[in-house]
């Protein structure tokens, strides 16, 4: 089936071909004719099965076929849970919408607030944002959202794992009427919580799921080696040696392990970064461009910000330490294997790990293979200290850690108003 049969303006089936597509995906056949006829979309996709393009394509065709009231409005918004996904998502409006007069900007935190407001003035007719930043934005009077036609929530579980609601809600109330305006919500899992909000913003919502919800594909090879935590960094620079692995993203419980383990990986002789939370946007971006180009051979992230990640055709994902919520082992394992390609995700288990890891398989729904691999058994005479989940206000009781999106409000506010005394 080729992207003819859709519906898409020409305009869009050049950017199409331009980008090298010349089928669509499973999410984009269903999502496209029931996003330009107007519907609203509950959408079960996960990062990697094309949602974005699923959403982006239509959206640019029915702003193009129609014009606003107001000159220069907002007219479309996406709401994304990071800075990263809102920038990829900037990125596909302006691939897929080149041959259109459409203008978009990308506002997230962490960068300076000016340039964002300049672009803002000049007037945009697609914004995509992160909540914080976009509240920021609306509680300096610098953006109207009076006009919007289309709202998109992309990742929504995660934006409520991150403790996002009430963001949103605030956000929704400077919004026209759930029936004046056509809402996409796309979501990896589909929790009571999602429900809840789905119930809530669409209006009587088409349903459309792609990935089974809560599996892994079956393409991706999974193992677990279980090693004592002190042997870990010694294991996984091991791995990677003597399998040649030339580009592996590690994932880590924290952002000082992922800083820790970066610093150790170069000094056994692998280029390796870090990027979360605590990072600046520039040495994100940089630290991604280079893992790209293959610069750096070991990309070490948290959950949050690997999270959207448009890294394709990652072979190996390697889970240094287990997540706290068993949903992101989902999540991690998906950056690998994707476009069809194999891949390989491996879990370093240690003793204080074997409930986490038993959580993990509950929700797969099946055991990992364990094998333990020879010089790296595990001391039998070393006893768990299990994990502790660190509990957050405001973020439904689970495990997180992570960007500074994570935070609930309240505390970042708090925090740069420590900053601006400090600075006073
Ligand atoms: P997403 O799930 O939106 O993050 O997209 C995952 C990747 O698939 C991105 O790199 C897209 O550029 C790519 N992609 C999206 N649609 C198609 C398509 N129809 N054919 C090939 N690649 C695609």
């Amino acid at each position: 089936m080729s992207f003819d049969t859709l519906g898409l303006s020409a305009e869009l089936l050049r950017a199409i071909g331009e980008q090298g597509y010349t089928e669509p995906t499973p999410i984009q056949r269903k999502a496209i004719p029931l996003i330009l006829d107007g519907r609203d979309v509950l959408a079960g996709a996960q990062t990697g099965t094309g949602k974005t393009a699923g959403f982006t394509l239509p959206l640019l065709q029915r702003l193009h076929a129609s014009t606003s009231p107001r000159r220069r409005a907002i007219r479309a918004l996406v709401l994304t849970p990071t800075r990263e996904l809102a920038a990829q998502v900037g990125d596909s409006i302006s691939a897929y919408g080149r041959h259109l007069p459409l203008r978009s900007a990308v506002i997230f935190g962490g960068v300076k607030i000016n340039p964002q407001i300049e672009k803002l003035r000049r007037g945009v007719d697609i914004l995509v944002a992160t909540p914080g930043r976009l509240l920021d934005h609306a509680g300096q009077r610098t953006v109207d959202l009076s006009q919007v036609e289309i709202l998109v929530l992309d990742e929504a579980d995660r934006m409520l794992d991150m403790g996002f609601i009430h963001d949103i809600r605030k956000v929704l109330a400077l919004l026209p009427a759930s029936a004046a305006r056509q809402t996409l919500l796309f979501s990896a899992t589909f929790s009571k919580e999602i429900k809840q909000l789905a119930d809530r913003l669409l209006d009587g919502p088409e349903l459309i799921e792609v990935a089974r919800r809560n599996t892994t594909a079956e393409r991706i090879a999974q193992v677990v080696h279980p090693v004592d935590k002190r042997r870990k960094r010694e294991l996984l620079s091991h791995m990677i040696g003597s399998n040649n692995w030339r580009q592996v993203l590690v994932f880590t419980r924290t952002k000082h392990g992922a800083n820790r383990l970066a610093q150790q990986l170069e000094k056994d002789g692998l280029r390796a970064a870090a990027i979360h939370g605590n990072k600046s946007q520039g040495a994100r971006t940089r630290a991604l461009a280079e893992f790209k180009q293959g610069k750096v051979r070991v990309l070490v992230a948290t959950d949050i910000a690997a999270r959207g990640l448009d890294i394709d055709q990652l072979p190996h994902v390697v889970n240094f330490e287990l997540p706290n919520v068993p949903e992101d082992y989902v999540h991690r394992i998906g950056r690998t294997g994707r476009a069809g390609n194999e891949g390989e995700a491996v879990s370093l288990v240690c003793v204080d790990e074997h409930k986490l890891l038993r959580d993990i398989e509950r929700l797969l729904k099946r055991e990992i293979p364990k094998v333990v691999l020879e010089g790296y058994e595990p001391d039998p005479a070393i006893r768990a200290e299990p994990v502790q989940e660190k509990r957050h206000g405001g973020v439904r009781g689970r495990g997180r850690q992570g960007g500074d999106q994570a935070r609930p409000r309240q505390q970042r506010r708090s925090r740069s108003a420590r900053g601006q005394r400090r600075a006073a």
